[in-house]
């Protein structure tokens, strides 16, 4: 009896919480709680900023501070220490609560990581593989970085990679005290292109990992004590997030007003521009979370040996239609069941309470059941619908072979980035490439050896690819690139250095290696051509005239 009897006294108080807790916000004051962020102030966090600019947190009856992360805390243990009641992390979480570290996830905010390694083409790396044996500035939180260095096969072991904590910043890569370092996609490359360096990005979506990126996260002791306030604390911030993604001028404003000029206004706003592909505010609802998405998250940590195989990730998530009871309920039912031990007149007094107030609760259960078990089909509906809805818009981006985008988003890209060129007035090239004889390596190795020819020079494609910078497969074994702000010089650059690593590339198969080449067709906008249709003849003829002078070559328009 003690327990179910504890539980229904528990209940009932529950019962009594939500008009309590009204009165007590109308007529108290707010609630002093902090956000524990996961690096300095800037665009990364400006929903937040926009719930507590708006209003939305004192009109849930929170006063909210914000914490910036500094290089020697680890942010998630600051949470789990109490030091703050929320939180902002990123996939590791997951290895935190694997480890034991009762961490409760309770949004998405990031549906992709930016998450990347970056170095500068001085320091002699130009694929993944050679960070072997260099100095690398990492930060905490970037366990899927391990993940990525795992599943290409690089010894990740400090004799052979030697790691730095990260400074926050871009210094120790530019003052070649390291080789390369974590970064953001959204913020540290474009310090980097100010500087007028050339670097590479390197992306864990190169080896296939495409997990979440940042996230909202409590403590799950704070979760039991306050589920109430971790429930008003996260739609505020995600109506703050809707917000933000939609004003993005007066939060590059608002950051700079509030937080000091530590990033100017076109490098915030370029951060949101970064941020747009990153977290799909058009596509996806802000704070989504897929349970199956962070179980293939779970397995890639898991298959990697970074967490167990079985872990159940069910109370990692938070799911804001349960009830959560406050653990001081349970206290207070305790010393209930205490005190009518002690008084047994008082206990009957309350069990004959009890036994009508459980027959109201049976009464209300069967209501709220019906109720929830349609709510419940009608979720996994609209959840399987946002996934599909998802699901498509990818495929319909992307070709299936290479995994790179498609003619139909080249188009579409194309004249997005020439209106953003033309009211900058910054160059654009356009980089034009066919593969040589490819006829020749379908009929001497056949179609499959080909099919893994385009997949091999798409990884080269992509891992070559720096922020801003787009691949396309165009069709057939073509393919294009877009460089946003590089004039015709770079982009032969560019072309020349995929032109020579593709010659290197041999794919094995049965009937030998095989092993071919490419020309490519490079114009620029606006020196040859200021509209899209003519920019793309022009790369064209210049590819052509590339074939025509003997293949493996670059060339640029006339
Ligand atoms: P060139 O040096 O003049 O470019 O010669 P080429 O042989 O590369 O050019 P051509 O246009 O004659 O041949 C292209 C071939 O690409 C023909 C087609 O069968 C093949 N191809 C097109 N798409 C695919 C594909 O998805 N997989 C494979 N394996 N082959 C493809
Ligand atoms: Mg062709
Ligand atoms: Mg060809």
């Amino acid at each position: 009896m003690g327990l179910s009897f504890i539980r229904t006294v528990a209940l009932a108080l529950a019962l009594c919480l939500p008009c309590c807790n009204a009165n007590a916000a109308a007529e108290t004051n707010l609630r002093p709680i902090s956000l524990q962020l996961i690096w300095k102030h800037q665009f990364q966090f400006a929903g937040y900023y926009a719930a507590q600019e708006k209003g939305y947190y004192r009109e849930a009856g929170l006063d909210v501070t914000f914490r910036e992360a500094n290089p020697d805390e680890d942010t998630v243990e600051a949470v789990l220490k109490g030091q703050s009641e929320f939180g902002v992390g990123t996939s590791d979480l997951l290895l935190y609560r694997a480890r034991g570290r009762p961490v409760v996830v309770l949004g998405v905010i990031f549906q992709h990581s930016p998450l990347a390694i970056m170095s500068l083409e001085s320091s002699g790396i130009h694929n993944i593989h050679q960070i072997a044996g260099k100095r690398v500035m990492i930060e905490y939180h970037a366990a899927e970085l391990f993940a990525y260095l795992k599943r290409e096969g690089v010894p990740i072991t400090q004799s052979r990679i030697q790691f730095f904590p990260h400074s926050f910043g871009v210094e120790e890569l530019l003052s070649g005290k390291v080789d390369a370092m974590s970064v953001y996609i959204t913020d540290e490359p474009y310090a980097i292109s100010k500087a007028g360096l050339n670097y590479s990005i390197f992306s864990p979506r190169s080896a296939g990992i495409d997990f979440y990126g940042d996230n909202l996260f409590t403590s799950e002791s704070y979760l039991q004590a306050h589920p109430q306030v971790v429930a008003s604390f996260r739609e505020a911030s995600l109506r703050g997030w809707e917000y933000a993604m939609s004003h993005p001028d007066e939060m590059a404003d608002l950051i700079i007003a509030r937080f000091g000029n530590r990033k100017g206004k076109d490098q915030l706003l370029f951060e949101y521009e970064q941020m747009l592909p990153l977290l799909r505010p058009e596509l996806v609802a802000l704070g989504y979370m897929y349970p199956g998405r962070w179980q293939h998250i779970a397995d890639v940590y898991a298959e990697l040996g970074m967490m167990q195989a079985d872990f159940q990730i069910k109370d990692f998530l938070y799911n804001p239609d349960t009830l959560h009871i406050p653990i001081w309920v349970y206290w207070a039912a305790g010393g209930v069941v205490g005190f009518s031990l002690l008084a047994c007149g008082v206990a009957i007094y309350i069990l004959r309470i009890n036994r009508r107030l459980s027959r109201e609760i049976a009464k209300r259960n069967k209501v709220r059941d019906g109720i929830e078990s349609v709510n419940r089909s009608l979720r996994i509906q609209i959840e399987q619908i946002q996934s599909l809805q998802d699901e498509l818009r990818e495929q319909a981006l992307h070709d299936p072979l290479t995994n790179l985008y498609n003619r139909r988003y080249f188009h579409e890209l194309l004249e997005r980035e020439l209106a953003q060129s033309e009211r900058e007035g910054k160059p654009l090239s356009l980089v034009m490439i066919d593969i040589d004889y490819f006829k020749k390596i379908n009929d001497t190795y056949g179609h499959q050896a080909g099919d893994r020819v385009l997949v091999a020079l798409a990884e080269i494609l992509t891992s070559s690819t720096r922020s801003g910078d787009a691949a396309f497969r165009f069709g057939g074994e073509e393919f294009v690139l877009i460089l946003p702000g590089m004039d015709a010089e770079i982009g032969l650059g560019r072309a020349e250095s995929l032109r020579k690593i593709f010659a290197e590339k041999a794919i094995h198969t049965e009937d030998g290696d095989a092993k071919t080449t490419l020309s490519a067709g490079i114009a620029t906008y606006p020196t040859h051509a200021v509209d899209a249709k003519r920019l793309l003849r022009k790369a064209d003829k210049a590819l052509y005239a590339a074939k025509e002078a003997g293949r493996n070559r670059t060339q640029i328009a006339e």
